[in-house]
């Protein structure tokens, strides 16, 4: 808006120029003679007192017999010897005036009736030069729909390379082979080996694929166009397929290039999987891209490099061989890759000595790269606004609970009693979790309120496991109704607080059921869940079985929930002390942390259990 006011000022201000040069040929020199009506001219004339009279128009330049000048006007249509009779003036005295006309064909004349328009139409073309430079500026991408807003990854200065991505080893290595197949075809194709024609890149939201895709730019030293899939289907309906086409053109150009079209599932998702508007248009995107990659020849030199974290959603044509023949899973970071995934983030920021990465990759089992990324950052904002000079290893620790649960919210007034509530829910769990052998070790109980949380139990697997146990399930579901059991075993009443932990152990109560095959309905899974997303969620579940094994399922969930919560039950009845105790020490601090907290338990010399169901 800003810009639009300075163009219109501009197109005034030159207006204004013009019309002020413009004057200069029009205006006459000298004193301005005198002007006087048609009837003062009259009556001079009879007193003889003119001499001559020059008509230009309705202009009358008048010589008078003194040796001055004047002007004077009369009418345009008649002419100025009918006037000048009309008003009374007798022939004898018109004679003796000289009259002449002068010819309206001067260049002032002209110019006076030219310039006018030009001018007009001179500052339009002005006004509208500046508007439309502007709207160019502004939505450029309204008179280019066709092309594709590609960029190409080149610059030096924001250049990232396999260094700077932690862990991914089979990944790097998968995309080292890529990037030697560009630089060295012949070597492949002499042997008769076909040159892969896409990579697809699969793994959770911030595990590094837009960062691998950007070093593999940095690394293979070919040009690197870069898009997101959702570009493709921006603003108008049907460019999509012509941008894929403009793309790859561009890419072909450049051959060897690596297209690398991020969040393919935007556009790759299974065609005709009916929910939801505006299918055609991603389905024609896909079927442009299949084409696109079905018309590279042998040897041309381009691959094409895609990211998703739904490759279930993924089309099937999408994943033939031919197309994206290679798949290359990026895991979340186990605890090496998490330390070496701080320390690149730590590089460039002013540490402690006391800064201890490996501590707090300890603590930080299920982070992702970005959450990583983002506890460092945190860390430094921390430092920062406490004044301090350097990073110190507690601002790490302290954001790991702000990036997993939120900013702790102790501005929150909340009364004694709830105070009391919260206290006696967390050490429920608390105390749950250290009575079974198979639960995780607490880390951390608070009743600072976080997120949305009221308070937490910060409970850190020993080490890392990709694989879940039914024990492990058992010990879970106990845990999680820790809190509630407190509740009620102390207060005689429950609250809103459990909300969260109830549905969580219902949830997990039904998975170890219709997908784990942990109940004593046996090894098979229960449900078939089809490729239909609506809003990232799957909401239909195909019923697989009869209405009575139905029953079956929910009676065997309703067992695991009834069995554990009995088993949690028992544990928090059985060492009410140390309940109260756990509950009495939070109150009074707050937090309490890991060594603290396993003190209390030890001097009620308690011994851990196993669940059997
Ligand atoms: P994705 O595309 O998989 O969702 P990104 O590549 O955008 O994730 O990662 C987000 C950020 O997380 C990166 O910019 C980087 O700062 C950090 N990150 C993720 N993985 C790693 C890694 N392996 N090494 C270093 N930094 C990482
Ligand atoms: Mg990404
Ligand atoms: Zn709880």
């Amino acid at each position: 808006m800003n810009k639009f006011v300075r163009s219109f000022l501009i197109a005034i201000a030159i207006l204004f120029t013009v019309s002020f040069i413009f004057s200069f040929f029009t205006a006459t020199s000298g004193p301005a003679p005198k002007n006087v009506s048609i009837g003062t001219l009259a009556t001079d004339i009879s007193a003889g007192k003119v001499k001559s009279i020059t008509v230009n128009g309705s202009d009358l330049k008048v010589g008078l017999s003194d040796g001055s000048s004047a002007v004077s006007q009369k009418e345009t249509e008649t002419g100025v010897v009918e006037t000048l009779r009309s008003l009374g003036v007798s022939s004898t005295s018109l004679a003796a005036v000289n009259i002449t006309v002068e010819n309206q064909s001067g260049f002032n004349y002209w110019m006076s009736i030219i310039v006018p328009p030009l001018l007009t139409i001179l500052a339009m073309a002005v006004l509208f030069w500046l508007i439309f430079r502007q709207a160019k500026n502004g939505a450029n991408q309204a008179f280019s729909f066709g092309k594709v807003n590609i960029r190409l990854f080149s610059s030096d200065k924001d250049k990232v390379t396999f260094k700077d991505v932690a862990g991914l080893k089979e990944a790097k290595e998968e995309l080292t082979e890529v990037v030697d197949f560009l630089k060295h075809p012949q070597k492949f194709l002499e042997i008769g080996a076909r040159i892969p024609r896409g990579v697809l890149l699969v793994g959770p939201p911030g595990t590094g694929k837009t960062l691998l895709a950007r070093a593999v730019a940095g690394e293979s030293n070919v040009p690197f166009f870069h898009i997101s899939a959702s570009e493709f289907v921006e603003m108008f309906v049907g460019v999509g397929a012509s941008r894929v086409r403009d793309l790859f053109q561009t890419a072909k150009k450049a051959a060897p290039s690596i297209i690398f079209i991020d969040e393919i599932d935007a556009v790759g998702r299974e065609r005709g999987s009916g929910l939801g508007g505006g299918h055609d248009e991603r389905e024609q995107t896909l079927n442009q891209i299949l084409v696109e990659m079905d018309g590279f020849d042998r040897d041309t030199n381009v691959i094409v490099v895609a990211a998703t974290n739904r490759p279930d959603i993924l089309d099937s044509a999408l994943l033939r061989p031919g197309r994206f023949d290679r798949r290359v899973v990026l895991d979340a970071p186990d605890i090496n890759d998490r330390e070496e995934i701080l320390k690149i983030h730590l590089k460039g920021k002013k540490l402690d000595k006391s800064v201890e990465p490996r501590t707090v990759a300890v603590r930080t089992p299920g982070f992702s790269g970005a959450d990583l990324a983002n506890l460092v950052n945190e860390a430094a904002i921390l430092a920062a606004r406490k004044n301090q000079k350097v990073v110190l290893q507690q601002d790490l620790l302290d954001s790991i609970e702000k990036v997993m649960l939120g900013p702790e919210r102790r501005g929150r007034a909340i009364s004694q009693k709830e105070k009391e509530v919260t206290a006696y829910h967390e050490a429920g769990h608390a105390l749950v979790a250290a009575m079974l052998k198979d639960a995780d070790p607490v880390h951390k109980v608070s009743i600072i309120s976080r997120g949305i949380a009221g308070g937490y139990t910060l409970k850190l697997p020993l080490e890392e496991h990709r694989l879940r146990t039914r024990s492990q399930f058992l010990a879970d579901l106990a845990v999680s109704f820790g809190g509630y059991i407190a509740e009620m075993t102390v207060f005689g009443d429950v609250t809103t607080g459990s909300s969260s932990d109830i549905r969580n152990a219902t949830e997990t109560a039904k998975e170890m059921v219709t997908n784990y095959g942990m109940s004593e309905l046996g090894p098979r899974t229960f449900g078939r869940t089809e490729g239909m997303v609506f809003l990232g969620r799957e909401i239909s579940a195909e019923k697989d079985y009869s209405d009575e094994v139905g029953n079956k399922i929910d009676e065997a969930v309703n067992n695991f929930v009834k069995k554990t919560f009995d088993a949690a039950k028992g544990i928090i009845v059985k060492n009410k002390k140390a309940l109260d105790k756990i509950a009495q020490v939070l109150m009074e601090k707050e937090t309490l942390e890991k060594d603290d907290f396993y003190a209390i338990v030890k001097s009620f010399g308690l011994k851990p259990i196993s669940i059997k169901i």
